[in-house]
């Protein structure tokens, strides 16, 4: 995990111990191999006591699945998925830390979340075959893809500063188990709006990353976040997304915000994938 300044540290129970020489995740990642670091010294800090920060804070690139999962593409009412479509990008200036605000940047506009696991590449990786595809993963963590529904490219629908939330830790891959058996649950204002299980996934992690490595080298600390199963729905202003993964073991957790929110500059409000109505709101719930 990433903490405080954006040191990294072994997550034992709740304490955190520091990697000694204080690293970077990225080279905690690039160094993997040839210097594991060890489990530090000394009982650490309470994981109470730390500020949580996103896992990797600069991967060259966050390449995420549109449609992965039937129910999803069901859902959206659209015949295109990640076997026609193939990857888009996120920029890595939307990552946001476990814990932080997403900021919608418009009152105009619908905007989901949509619950993903992510994994965080370990080693160089191009034209790699789907049976080898694991051997380049470093480990797995959550990931928020939020996102801004209309006709925009999805580049730009999905790249705003905090649409990117990840964490709260990455669990390497020996410890994390089978990803494509893994249990992912998301609640908006701790109503379920997600439930799924990877093994659903269209493209399988593995298949998804060695397609992403046959257009693209993976570098160590790139990000591919899966896709996300049915149940997207609007996000406003006061609530808080929470994030479950099997295999994780702690949640990423969110508020959302809409503190300088202005009408959008761009057209697509009234095209694009149509995605699903609005979920019944609690009117209490709105102050
Ligand atoms: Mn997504």
């Amino acid at each position: 995990m990433s903490y405080n300044d954006g040191r990294v540290g072994h997550l034992t129970e709740d304490r955190v111990i520091p990697v000694p020489g204080a690293p970077t995740m990225r080279q905690v990642i690039e160094d993997w191999d040839q210097a594991r670091p060890g489990r530090g010294e000394g009982s650490g800090l309470a994981v109470s006591d730390v500020r949580l920060r996103v896992p990797i804070p600069d991967p060259s690139k966050i390449i995420a699945a549109p449609v992965n999962y039937r129910d999803h593409q069901a859902e959206m009412s659209t015949d295109s998925q990640v076997g026609a479509l193939g990857f888009f990008l996120k920029a890595p200036s939307s990552l946001l830390d476990p814990g932080a605000t997403v900021q919608l940047p418009y009152h105009d506009r619908r905007f989901d979340q949509e619950g993903e696991l992510a994994l965080v590449i370990g080693r160089t990786a191009r034209h790699v075959s789907e049976q080898d595809a694991l051997d380049y993963v470093f480990g797995y963590t959550g990931l928020l893809d939020i996102t801004m529904r209309g006709g925009e490219d999805r580049s730009t629908r999905k790249s705003f500063d905090t649409f990117t939330p990840m964490g709260p830790v990455l669990v390497t891959a020996d410890e994390f188990g089978d990803p494509e058996a893994v249990e992912l649950h998301c609640w908006v204002n701790g109503e379920l709006r997600q439930k799924a299980n990877t093994r659903d996934l269209i493209w399988g992690v593995a298949q998804l990353t060695a397609y992403a490595s046959s257009v693209t080298t993976l570098h160590p600390g790139d990000v591919i976040t899966t896709g996300t199963p049915a149940g997207v729905g609007p996000l406003q202003a006061g609530d808080t997304v929470r994030l479950t993964l099997s295999g994780l073991g702690t949640d990423l957790a969110v508020q959302v915000a809409a503190d300088h929110a202005v009408a959008s500059p761009t057209s697509g409000h009234h095209s694009g994938p149509v995605p699903p109505p609005a979920p019944p709101q609690a009117p209490a719930a709105r102050g």
